[in-house]
């Protein structure tokens, strides 16, 4: 006789309490935002992210009509801005809930049109957005605004084996000269005090156009003669050039790392995502041998 009981309390406690929170749709453009929203939320939303696919290049992605209809249908809309999924925002300017509730990014953390547009990998970035989303939803649902708030004590203290494990790197490896084939991981690299040779180079295989030659020839030198200690290659921007640059990498023995734009579904989260990546570079880079 106690389990109905219990079953039907649990049910009106449920509906009591949240509710409108349990019709939240929050749509991200990138899954590692879709996470973030996900464990801010906890069971209060449906959160639906569209880049998710660790085979697809992100920079080349184009709407279709069922992403249309989840933007359209969304309550909260998160997105990274200056440029890299300019798709949303012509997805915004159409239909839309009028109580939607749009966090940009870029906005959020000051970045700029014409800066390096991978902020994610910023270590200020996810922090920001998470207190952001949390004001959001305490907004939306006053009654669970303390839950909320414990989510994202729970996410900052997440987060501090990645920052303990940023500065662990910088103190012993600041000044490194790295490359990469294309600027995916240009804010964690800062944050390490790695300084990132052939920027150019790399805005330029984002944007899916060819290198000059003499852009090509300075990137290989850069590998030849072993001044980059590590080549970061993302493997979801990829073209014949950046192929070849990774087979000249490992042919003079500099450590590759691969890193990508999306989360990768064998990792659980963020920070677990940002951990294995760091633990990479540590790998690559013992302090001894610098
Ligand atoms: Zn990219």
């Amino acid at each position: 006789m106690k389990t109905p009981l219990l079953v039907a309390s649990l049910a009106f406690f449920t509906s009591s309490i949240l509710p409108s929170a349990a019709a939240l749709h929050i749509v991200a453009a990138e899954n590692f935002y879709g996470g973030i929203a996900r464990q801010m939320a906890g069971s209060d939303a449906k959160v639906l992210s569209i880049l998710t696919n660790p085979n697809q290049d992100p920079h080349e992605f184009t709407t279709n009509a069922s992403t249309a209809a989840a933007v359209a249908d969304a309550d909260i809309v998160i997105y990274s801005g200056i440029g890299y999924d300019g798709w949303m925002d012509k997805l915004l300017g159409t239909k839309g809930k009028p109580t939607r509730v749009v966090i940009d990014v870029a906005d959020l953390v000051g970045a700029k049109d014409g800066d390096n547009p991978h902020i994610w990998y910023a270590p200020k970035t996810m922090p920001a957005l998470a207190e952001k989303l949390v004001a959001v939803l305490s907004q939306d649902n006053p009654a669970n605004a303390a839950a909320y708030q414990k989510q994202l004590e729970k996410f900052q203290a997440a987060m501090k084996p990645e920052l303990d494990k940023i500065a662990e790197i910088n103190a012993v490896v600041a000044g490194t000269e790295v490359t990469a084939t294309e600027p995916v991981f240009g804010y964690m690299a800062d944050a390490l005090g790695l300084k990132m040779l052939n920027y150019d180079f790399q805005v330029k295989i984002m944007n899916d156009a060819e290198p000059s030659a003499d852009e090509t020839a300075v990137f290989e030198k850069t590998l030849t003669t072993r001044t980059a200690k590590i080549l970061f290659y993302n493997s979801q921007v990829t073209d014949p050039t950046t192929e070849r640059i990774q087979q000249i990498a490992k042919k003079a023995g500099i450590p590759v790392i691969g890193v990508t734009e999306t989360q990768p579904p064998d990792q659980k989260s963020y920070v677990a995502w940002m951990l294995q990546q760091l633990n990479a570079v540590q790998a690559a880079l013992p302090a001894k041998s610098r």
